[in-house]
């Protein structure tokens, strides 16, 4: 059986066409931020496949059965200082954004933190893992990485997977190609509705409304606040959250990370948060704070730095907190894969569902298992299975396969205990087209499921330690981005791979398109 359906030329056009309008009418596209052109709007699509990618139905459901675990075991990693001081302690040693982080929170801690909810937006990322050579067997999921702050594409992924649910119904995908009758043909019921945008939206509304009411004396009105990058090119993927949350009367700001957060926002003496417009004569009380920037380490410089130290210290509720941001690092998720530490968080028989989606994961360090892993690392013919991943965010710093082998010989020993060195999940590849600043792209992909977890939750005394209590949490949603099979990276924003949505089809067409 093969999927997607052939089309023929005529219909082909017709399809990229409607693709097309449907890109700029529902704003499918990323902004150009340097153009001189004021009166234009000037934009480009973002990438897009032009078919949903088949995905094993059974997956999806467990992935996202899987993500009120994920919450639970995240928000408990980020109210235990004492065992994140533990893991991350090498790299705050040698990495200037964790120690930047580290510093800040610790300033933090001294004055006493004054707010005990923490909003998790998280997004946990999935591939398929199949042996390559053991064709009949089932892919599983595994987790590349779990993200805790600025996690996007949710707004993107929702447009798309509208789209791709318009253009079935539409027939777009009914092919008149003589040669298609062996096709698979994909059922209305196979394209599950995305509701990222509203868990989104109503996520940061449940934050809002557990702040309450503002605190400082003479103001009447809260507001969210959204710290964003300056000259933001995707706009497209944070405001549509904004405008939801207008349109259920929570008023809703941005202001650019850094200079413009401590020009716009003040300090009250019992450290309420103040927002004052710019462009409008007002100040607000800020009852949340969502960060869709401050995830690189350029922006730790002094401003940056006295930016986030201002919020971090006020009473806002933070998505994420600084301690929820640490957990994010790759060395955390590689630590969680240790034996015992999920233990410390999850009941067994949770505990045992999460490792499964673990791929092996090794520190660089002077451990047992980080020498073993600069054995591996240091061997091409191992290295080949293997990516080399810094706790850095956003795409494009991994090293993957052989690569590492030269890349290790040139970097400092010193600063190897930056790294974690993850084996190489082996995807099945299907076929889709796409359409992208790359081009026109026809051929074998990968694709890669993330889901988002909404969830609020409380930090409480438990005797001598601190935990974390779940206050609400929304229902998971998800995201789906695919690449050429060929290419490593994924980021779409920065043109690796497209926006997609999945065709979920039981094992039994699953498996034969593979083996087709
Ligand atoms: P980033 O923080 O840059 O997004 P990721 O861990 O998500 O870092 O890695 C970036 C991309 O590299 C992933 O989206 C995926 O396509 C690829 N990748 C990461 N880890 C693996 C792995 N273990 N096996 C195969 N591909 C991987
Ligand atoms: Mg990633």
């Amino acid at each position: 059986m093969a999927y997607p359906p052939r089309l023929t030329d005529e219909q082909y056009a017709a399809l990229v066409s409607d693709i097309k309008d449907w890109q700029i009418t529902h704003g499918s596209l990323l902004k150009l931020v340097h153009t001189d052109e004021e009166n234009s709007v000037q934009c480009h699509p973002v990438g897009t496949t032009l078919f949903p990618t088949l995905f094993p139905k059974e997956l999806f459901d467990e992935a996202h059965e899987l993500q009120r675990v994920y919450n639970k075991l995240y928000a408990a990693v980020a109210e235990d200082d004492e065992w994140l001081l533990e893991v991350l302690k090498d790299l705050i040693d040698v990495d200037d954004l964790a120690s930047a982080l580290w510093d800040i929170y610790q300033e933090v801690k001294e004055e006493g933190c004054v707010q005990d909810l923490t909003l998790g937006i998280f997004r946990s990322d999935y591939m398929l893992h199949a042996n390559p050579t053991e064709s009949s067997q089932r892919p599983q999921l595994k987790q590349v990485e779990l993200n805790t702050v600025a996690c996007a594409g949710g707004v993107h992924t929702n447009v798309v997977s509208d789209m791709h649910r318009h253009l079935h119904r539409t027939n777009a995908y009914r092919s008149n190609h003589p040669a298609s009758s062996g096709d698979v043909n994909i059922g209305s019921s196979s394209l599950p509705p995305n509701s990222t945008l509203k868990a989104l939206s109503a996520g940061l509304a449940a934050a809002h409304k557990a702040y309450g009411p503002a605190k400082s004396q003479g103001l009447t009105e809260t507001c969210i606040l959204f710290i964003v990058a300056a000259d933001n090119f995707n706009i497209v993927d944070e405001r549509p959250i904004e405008y939801a949350l207008w349109g259920e009367s929570i008023p809703s700001y941005r202001v650019s990370w850094g200079h413009d957060v401590l020009a716009h926002t003040s300090l009250t003496p019992t450290r309420e948060l103040l927002y004052h417009p710019q462009s409008r004569p007002i100040a607000v009380e800020v009852s949340v704070v969502y960060f869709r920037s401050g995830l690189e380490v350029h922006e730790y410089n002094e401003i940056g730095r006295m930016a986030r130290l201002q919020l971090e210290k006020s009473r806002v509720i933070k998505s994420p907190s600084i301690l929820s941001h640490l957990t994010g690092f790759k060395k955390v998720q590689q630590a969680l894969t240790a034996p015992g530490a999920l233990q410390r968080y999850l009941t067994p028989e949770e505990a045992t569902k999460i490792s499964r989606t673990f791929a092996p994961m090794y520190p660089l360090d002077d451990t047992p298992s980080g020498q073993h892993a600069r054995t591996l690392a240091l061997d091409p013919n191992t290295a080949r299975n293997h990516v080399l991943k810094p706790s850095l965010e956003g795409g494009g710093h991994n090293v993957y396969g052989e690569e590492t082998v030269a890349f290790l010989k040139q970097t400092p020993e010193e600063l190897w205990r930056s790294y974690i060195l993850m084996e190489k999940i082996i995807p099945p590849v299907l076929n889709n087209f796409m359409m992208s600043s790359r081009g026109f792209y026809e051929g074998p992909v990968i694709s890669e499921l993330g889901i988002f977890g909404v969830c609020l939750w409380k930090r409480v005394q438990d005797g001598e330690k601190l935990r974390a209590e779940m206050v609400s949490e929304l229902d998971p949603s998800w995201s789906l981005r695919t690449k050429d099979a060929s290419v490593d990276e994924m980021s779409v924003v920065k043109g690796y791979g497209c926006f997609d949505s999945p065709a979920l089809v039981d094992w039994d067409i699953f498996m034969s398109v593979l083996k087709a």
